[in-house]
């Protein structure tokens, strides 16, 4: 009996051999083998089966990026230093900020407060005015704070492990990794949005790297992956190809140095990886503010320490209440209700857009003239009295930058 069917029952099971195997291998191509059973670093480093980084060859990936690494680095001005104090300032700045932004500011504060005693001796406002510009003024805060006790309770003397320094108000995990180990040598992986950049497509990490959840994943695929013989460069270094090479956008993978070690070069994914939750569209929020004028000065108001933009100085205004008052309506309530003058508008300066994190803002600035009453403060903790020059003594929030010159120039009377 030779027919077909005798044909197909006779070859069956290897016809079923080879669709398991099509199967397994087409998953193998999309990657599938990283990313099976529970989530855990563990799990995505160690079930690798492919020619690409694993536990295996950690220790040629890591000599071939510090390689990279010392002959690529560029030159940056706490990079020529070992002192905690330099690297620890750097970090903080360098937290959401661009390096080309953070250079000239570095370069101001250690000349204003070369030292932490420097830095604890002076008034917080000097300190915010040197950080004007740079935003998340929290951190110019609690580094002010942190010196202030590191000058009182340790002689100024920054703490070489990572528990202590990590104890010191704004200091979070990663900024105590990155300054532990660059500056002590501790070994400590500090994990950044470019570090997990990297990390999940090395790894083909698909855990999502804006996700509060996601960390443990990326910060035990960091100490996996650190080399605790030098652990400074390392984390610099996996910085530095993050930011010169493994970029948000095209990657440059042909250029990469560690290309060969690339789960998702392997497999033409880099641009898939890293993921992320979609970003929520943000509430916009329209406001009114009055530049008060009586006698050749004009009224700011100190905003509370704590929260948004605490310790920085503004113009009295608030929320318009939209559909129920005009934004010289709401200038003229907020004033009252801030300050308790009675002012009348006399004309709009500027309208003006700033976006924070998680909220836009649409300014409408008013010129008023002073009409009647003491000023009660209600919300603000301080007030003064300023002329044009006094102007720029005051640190104000980079939003208020944007009319502040034509402000300027109005009172001067040059418009
Ligand atoms: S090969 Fe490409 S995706 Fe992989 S680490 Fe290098 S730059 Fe990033």
């Amino acid at each position: 009996m030779c027919n077909e069917n005798y044909f197909w029952e006779k070859f069956a099971p290897i016809r079923r051999i080879c669709r398991n195997w099509s199967k397994f291998a087409s998953r193998l191509s999309q990657g599938d083998d990283f990313a099976i059973g529970s989530r855990s670093a563990d799990n995505y480093i160690y079930t690798m089966k492919t020619e690409t980084l694993s536990s295996e060859n950690f220790r040629p990936f890591r000599a071939t990026l510090l390689r990279w690494y010392r002959r690529n680095r560029r030159k940056l001005p706490w990079r020529e230093t070992r002192d905690p104090y330099r690297i620890w300032v750097s970090e903080v700045m360098l937290q959401q900020t661009q390096v080309s932004t953070v250079i000239p500011y570095f370069h101001d504060f250690m000349e204003r407060f070369p030292t932490i005693e420097a830095l604890a001796g002076a008034d917080l406002q000097a300190v915010l005015k040197s950080w004007e510009g740079l935003g998340y003024y929290a951190r110019a805060r609690n580094l002010h704070k942190a010196a202030q006790e590191l000058a009182k309770g340790r002689g100024g003397e920054i703490p070489a492990t990572y528990a202590e320094f990590r104890k010191l108000p704004g200091v979070g995990e990663y900024i105590a990794a990155a300054v532990q180990s660059i500056a002590f040598g501790q070994p400590r992986a500090a994990v950044d949005g470019n570090v997990k950049r990297v990390q999940a497509r090395l790894f083909l990490i698909d855990a999502l790297v804006n996700d509060a959840a996601s960390g443990k994943i990326f910060r035990e695929a960091g100490d996996r992956l650190l080399d605790r013989g030098h652990p400074g460069d390392f984390n610099q270094a996996m910085m530095e190809l993050g930011a010169l090479i493994c970029r948000p956008q095209n990657p440059l993978c042909p250029q990469c140095p560690v290309g060969k070690f690339c789960g998702a070069f392997a497999r033409g994914r880099q641009e898939e990886f890293p993921r992320r939750k979609p970003k929520e569209t943000v509430p916009e929020y329209h406001i009114a503010i009055g530049v008060v004028r009586k006698e050749g000065r004009v009224l700011i108001t100190k905003r509370a320490e704590k929260g948004l933009l605490g310790g920085l100085w503004e113009f009295p205004g608030g929320k318009i209440r939209q559909g129920a008052e005009t934004a010289a309506d709401a200038c003229l309530r907020e004033i009252k209700e801030e300050v308790n003058l009675e002012v009348k508008v006399d004309a709009q300066l500027a309208r003006v857009k700033h976006a924070y994190t998680h909220f836009k803002i649409v300014m409408e600035v008013f010129l008023c003239d002073y009409l009647s009453g003491e000023v009660a403060l209600s919300g603000p903790v301080d007030f003064r009295w300023i002329t044009a020059e006094e102007m720029g003594d005051y640190p104000f929030p980079k939003g208020n930058h944007k009319f502040l010159s034509h402000l300027n120039k109005s009172l001067r009377g040059d418009e």
